[in-house]
């Protein structure tokens, strides 16, 4: 046993790789991204290797999963909450086929939300599957979990989600180790069984009733297991609250604040931590329920533990009072603060309010509003940038639908080149929906490399067997740019490190049907804006492939400079294309050379040359 201090996503790599996971894969996305990198580093270190690999998308993940996993393997699959979504196909049937090595899918949630386009709980998405879901309250019982999972996942036979939150992705602590055997384990292999492995109707109906009795029974064999748990701070008559995930350290850090009050030391609270919250803990709930004549509940998303109290008292004639999100005693959205739950403790409590001014949080100063903004020497900027002039040069109206990655920031002033965004890969699929319902203007559907492979290419042979007239613009910079720059087919190495035959995007579209596929450098403003009125004559599909590598991937060029005896002060470069790079101080147009990283875009926007650049970036 050793003592690591680790966030939360190394420490669920490294719980996975201690459990003798054999393979690791995934789709990158905030917050997961790190528990996969994590196992990818230790690999370095370790004489039997873990296969790791970035799929394509998170269906894929959890298929090339499921195949090891029936092979007796174990198997970590990666994914943040939208993830699950792409994933559920293949996750639903296997929860009713099961799985012989064990398997676990981490599954961070993103209250808030931080940097998701929903703030689904993965807790309902896994009653909806009908599997078992672990809801960490820290980094070392994430480490803990996982292992757990693993183990429970072969004991019964099925897929296990693992449900860390943003605090607990990325927070950090000291968490105790275990010391780790790097052996192999020896494996049965494959074993051909129909009846088992093929998923008819008729073996979905029986499976379907197996799974039911099962979850039925964890409901009493979870409420043994010590996660779950009733925990106690302070003695006297307590305040009851059940809580899971964060909340609960949240519930108990709040619980010592109000006891330290002056007057308030003999309050104590009795706290259920609930680890599962499906199969729900029934048992001990149900004790808890019974001792208690008022709980408050507390949560991030949905309602989830609230719910199921309440029903138990249904069901068993409790006479308790369930109090939480559905009540109104807590934020139906958005993520839990102390603060936050301290103020619901005191009104549960009947205490006096506090004014907010004396609550901690609120003698902080406010911190500066940054709102998110494309890179200094973002290739984008110059896609975006040229696709505008040409429109504007051709003097038609145009829609933009944009798609997930980095270059939905292009929607910010001045470019204001995203019209819609939905999900990964819809921006191709919108595109041509929108073109059927308004065919008399332009339709450009914006995607990334990443994304591309994803989820855009059905939409793009969806386009083209429909005879849809719009123009793809693919942003092609190299790289995952969004989460950490993680390979995908078009990069030319793996997550193991080996060296791949590179997907080409250009092939791809050709063999599909794209007859006029354009590649263009995005940073080269007339030749980009060139390369899109081309395309905008034609009609059908057709695409501008923006190639340049993300700046973040490569050594800037010399900063420019702007050359004061020249510059009009006209701010073209400021309001046509909006680098960050670039400021108005007073009397002065400048580049802060800290930032500019020499790209060159704003030198083909000024109308008097008067910005000059050491020559384009490596
Ligand atoms: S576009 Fe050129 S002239 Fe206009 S403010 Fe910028 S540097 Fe000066
Ligand atoms: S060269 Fe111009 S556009 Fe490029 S990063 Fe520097 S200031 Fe920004």
């Amino acid at each position: 046993m050793k003592q690591k201090f680790l966030m939360g996503n190394e420490a669920i790599g490294l719980g996975a790789v201690h459990a003798g996971v054999d393979l690791v894969c995934g789709y990158p996305g905030t917050p997961s991204t790190e528990i996969l990198e994590t196992v990818a580093k230790i690999n370095d270190t370790l004489q039997h290797k873990i296969f790791v690999e970035w799929s394509v998308n998170e269906k894929t993940a959890v298929e090339v999963a499921a195949g090891a996993c029936l092979a007796g393997r174990r198997a970590l699959v990666t994914m943040k909450q939208v993830g699950l979504n792409v994933a559920a196909d293949p996750l639903l049937s296997l929860a009713y086929v099961g799985i012989k090595g064990g398997m676990v899918l981490a599954v961070a949630d993103d209250p808030g939300p931080i940097s998701s386009q929903t703030e689904q709980d993965t807790r309902t998405f896994a009653s909806f599957c009908k599997i078992p879901v672990f809801d960490p309250s820290s980094p070392e019982e994430a480490y803990e979990l996982v292992r757990e999972a693993f183990r429970f996942s072969e004991e019964y036979g099925t897929p296990v989600l693992l449900r860390p939150t943003t605090r607990i992705c990325h927070g950090c602590a000291s968490v105790k180790v275990e010391d780790f055997a790097d052996v192999e384990r020896p494996q049965e292999g494959f074993v051909k069984d129909t009846a088992k492995w093929v998923i008819f109707p008729k073996t979905s109906y029986l499976n379907h009733a197996r799974i039911e009795r099962r979850n039925a029974e964890l409901e009493g064999i979870l409420s043994k297991r010590p996660y779950n748990r009733i925990v106690s701070v302070g003695q006297g008559a307590p305040i009851a609250v059940a809580a899971g995930g964060i909340s609960y350290e949240y519930v108990r850090e709040a619980a010592e604040l109000l006891r330290a009050e002056p007057g308030n030391g003999e309050i104590s609270f009795e706290i259920l931590k609930i680890t599962t919250p499906f199969p729900f803990p029934a048992d001990l709930a149900r004790e808890f329920l019974e001792k208690h004549p008022k709980i408050l509940t507390v949560e991030e998303l949905d309602p989830v533990i609230e719910r199921a109290l309440v029903y138990l008292c249904g069901k068993y004639h409790i006479d308790s009072e369930v109090r939480g999100k559905i009540t109104g005693d807590l934020p139906s959205a958005g993520e839990n603060t102390v603060s936050e739950i301290l103020k619901a403790l005191r009104q549960f409590a009947g205490l006096p309010a506090k004014p907010e001014a004396s609550e901690a949080s609120a003698l902080l100063p406010e911190l500066p509003v940054r709102p998110p903004v494309l890179c200094a020497g973002c290739p984008h900027r110059g896609s975006f940038y040229a696709v505008k002039k040409a429109v504007k040069e051709l003097g038609r109206s145009a829609v933009y639908s944009g798609d997930i990655g980095c270059y939905t920031l292009g929607n910010a002033r001045p470019l204001d080149m995203v019209d819609t965004c939905l999900c990964m890969g819809a921006g191709v699929t919108m595109a041509q929906g929108l073109q059927i319902a308004e065919p008399g203007v332009l339709h450009f559907a914006f995607i990334g490399d990443s994304t591309f492979f994803a989820s855009g290419i059905p939409g793009v042979i969806n386009a083209l067997y429909n005879r849809t007239d719009l123009i793809l613009i693919i942003l092609d910079n190299a790289t995952t740019a969004m989460t950490g720059h993680q390979p995908h087919p078009g990069t030319g190495v793996t997550m193991m490190g080996e060296v791949s035959e590179k997907i080409s995007i250009e092939k791809l579209l050709r063999a599909a049907g794209v007859e006029r596929v354009i590649t263009a450098d995005p940073l080269r403003i007339r030749e980009a804006a060139d390369a899109v009125k081309e395309v905008c004559a034609g009609t059908g599909v057709r695409a501008v492939i923006f190639r340049s590598p993300c700046i973040a991937k490569i050594r800037p060029a010399a900063p420019a400079e702007i050359r004061q005896d020249l510059c009009i002060k006209c701010k073209r470069c400021i309001t046509e294309i909006g680098c960050p790079a670039i400021t108005a101080e007073p009397g002065r147009i400048q580049v802060d050379s800290t930032l500019c990283t020499g790209c060159g875009l704003c030198t083909g926007v000024c109308p008097v040359g008067a910005i000059e650049t050491g020559g384009d970036a490596e």
